[in-house]
């Protein structure tokens, strides 16, 4: 396996649409455990192939929150999140259905160590193709939809500081491009923070 290089606001590549794939293949296969080691390593929990220059319909997430030995903490999630099995992985994400509102302080890993609050639908309905390429349904509400939601919107070449107001999203890139990025490596070698 291998550390994936991702993309940072404001590269012009994290505005390319995503293309769904046809089958899902060994190479593909291969890919997404690819980015899972990636996400994990940068302490990110949700990570999309755009994020990693790659133009493809696909998604890696792992929202199941730790506690403070490190083990999952099953308690911690809403009944819909508990019954998926993660790390989910979906191949051509669609919502055929969404319900509700919520907001959550949302970063991402092509704009890290920053955070605004972003309004979402709370739960929604999301089919999809899973490793093996079989079609699949998930329902969910929680951090899993936030974070599902987030990752679709980067294969639309889409980023949550676009989901902002004009104000607050004009003060935040003027913040990056004033302070730019830490190092992501040693970021990650601190406490575990949310990152979609
Ligand atoms: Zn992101």
């Amino acid at each position: 396996m291998a550390l994936l290089d991702i993309l940072k606001f404001p590269d012009p590549r994290l505005r390319k649409k995503c293309k769904p794939v046809d089958k899902v293949t060994d190479e593909l296969r291969e890919f997404a455990a690819n980015m899972l080691e990636t996400m994990y390593h940068y302490r990110g929990i949700g990570l999309a192939a755009a994020q990693v220059n790659r133009q493809i319909r696909f998604l890696v997430a792992d929202t199941r929150p730790k506690d403070e030995r490190g083990r999952y903490d099953y308690d911690e999630m809403t009944e819909f999140e508990s019954a998926i099995e993660q790390p989910l992985m979906i191949f051509n994400p669609v919502i055929v259905k969404k319900e509700g509102k919520t907001t959550f302080d949302e970063g991402c890993l092509s704009v890290p160590t920053y955070y605004e609050t972003v309004e979402r639908f709370e739960y929604i309905e999301v089919e999809g193709l899973n490793l093996n390429g079989e079609k699949f349904t998930i329902k969910t509400d929680g951090l899993l939809s936030i974070c599902i939601q987030h990752e679709i919107d980067h294969l639309d070449g889409k980023l949550f500081i676009d989901r902002l107001s004009p104000i607050k999203a004009n003060r935040l890139k003027a913040k990056i491009k004033k302070m730019g990025y830490p190092d992501l490596t040693k970021e990650a070698e601190k406490d575990e923070e949310v990152v979609p």
